[in-house]
């Protein structure tokens, strides 16, 4: 979480899609991310808490507030982010990125699990 957001600060945008869950990195818009990143000045990252994600291993949430000031002013967003590990690396399942997985099929994320019983919950 504080690396992608410190790679927001410094532009590098590859990063933020390459800590993003393998399954969702084509359906990311680098453009948007690289002009946001750009446009912005950086006034911080503050992770509120992380806790276990639902009784499924290697899944967390993690609460943060970003703030940043751009042309239109200050602004704070805060965030309840999941994130999944595979083979010892965290990534952010991004909640815009719709995964096309079935709900009886394998999770995306790369967990044995179904679907429905994994990372589905979490995303629309
Ligand atoms: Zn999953």
């Amino acid at each position: 979480m504080r690396s992608r957001y410190s790679a927001y600060v410094l532009g590098l945008i590859d990063y933020v899609v390459a800590t993003t869950l393998p399954a969702q990195q084509a359906g990311l818009d680098k453009a948007a991310m690289s002009a946001w990143s750009a446009q912005s000045i950086w006034l911080g990252l503050e992770v509120e808490s992380h806790e276990p994600l639902g009784g499924v291993p290697e899944h967390a949430w993690v609460t943060f507030v970003a703030r940043w000031h751009d042309a239109e002013g200050e602004h704070a967003h805060r965030e309840r982010s999941a994130f999944v590990q595979q083979q010892r690396h965290w990534y952010f399942l991004d909640p815009t990125v719709p995964l096309t997985a079935g709900r009886n099929d394998p999770c995306p994320c790369g967990s044995t699990a179904k679907f429905k019983k994994c990372c589905g919950p979490f995303l629309p």
